[in-house]
């Protein structure tokens, strides 16, 4: 059974004169504790060099104490786990990105189901890791299960395997389940900084009111956030008639209107643009946004269900 359809919060709605703010992370890394190269206090060191706001440690099957790190300043650091359940459908065994987690549990014995629930018993959330590269069919795999908060719709170290985009995956499953899903755009690092592999090649924007585990989770949840390999999403404005979008940028080359069916692109021959006015499909139910900047490099916005 799906869940019934949910709505995301457009981050662009949440005013500087708020207090709103955009802040910059990655939820999906390892250390020593697991198949990371670099040990914990390095890893988060790393990120909070290179100017990251927030991060998880998401060593597989275990999770990494906050408390077991000196984290600077107001720096936020979310305790969590990368969690393998069997898969019982037929498929590879899972991947969850599962975030806010203070309890370690038995996950490679347990159904995938007990694994969700025990996550959000927790005050969690499960994030559907690298779809691509772990093979994942939505129908056969991913369907039977409740409880998920999103998808990662880009991870960079599955890129080099060729299998690092999820958005067919999302689509897929957005459609199945007549819903609207956010997403995670993540580094799932394994090597160190000097491998200059899979270190800052992806990253989670969250729009925020205060730098604290709560406020940056809320944000992911709500969809109040994008993922990129680069490109800067400044503003999506959507028309009440679901008929138009204005969207401002960085400087891009073109911007894909994803809708549940079919699609649009706008493009300026072949120049550079950082504003576009989108023509949409009508009487489509969501679209989501991609923006193509100079290098080919990539954001995603989150869906806006236009129901
Ligand atoms: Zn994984
Ligand atoms: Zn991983």
């Amino acid at each position: 059974m799906a869940d019934a359809p949910r709505s995301l919060t457009n981050p662009y709605s949440l005013s500087d004169d708020d207090g709103y703010f955009w802040i910059r992370g990655n939820l999906h890394c390892h250390t020593t504790n697991s198949d990371g190269r670099v040990d914990p206090q390095e890893r988060l060191d790393q990120y909070v060099a290179q100017g990251y706001d927030f991060l998880c440690l998401s060593d597989h099957r275990k999770i990494t104490p906050v408390s077991s790190v000196n984290v600077p300043g107001d720096f936020v650091l979310i305790e969590g786990a990368e969690l393998h359940p069997s898969n019982p459908f037929g498929g590879q065994v899972h991947h969850f990105v599962c975030l806010n987690i203070h309890e370690d549990m038995a996950c490679g014995t347990m159904p995938p189901q007990h694994v969700i629930d025990n996550v959000n018993e927790q005050g969690g959330q499960v994030w559907l890791a690298h779809p691509h590269w772990s093979s994942i069919n939505i129908m056969r795999d991913t369907l039977p299960l409740k409880g998920f908060t999103g998808i990662e719709v880009f991870n960079s170290t599955c890129r080099f395997m060729g299998r690092g985009e999820g958005s067919v995956h999302w689509d897929d499953w957005m459609s199945l389940e007549d819903s609207v899903y956010p997403c995670l755009a993540n580094d799932d690092t394994h090597g160190a900084p000097e491998d200059n592999r899979d270190t800052y090649e992806s990253w989670t924007m969250a729009r925020v009111k205060e730098r604290t585990t709560e406020a940056v989770l809320e944000a992911l949840a709500t969809g109040a956030s994008y993922g990129t390999t680069g490109p800067e999403i400044h503003s999506i404005e959507v028309a009440p008639d679901g008929s138009e979008a204005h969207v401002k940028c960085s400087e891009a080359r073109r911007i894909h209107a994803v809708q549940d069916a079919y699609g649009a692109e706008y493009r300026e021959g072949g120049e550079l643009f950082t504003e576009a006015t989108v023509t949409l499909r009508k009487n489509a139910k969501w679209v989501r946004f991609e923006i193509i900047g100079p290098t080919g490099d990539k954001a995603w916005s989150n869906p806006f269900d236009l129901r």
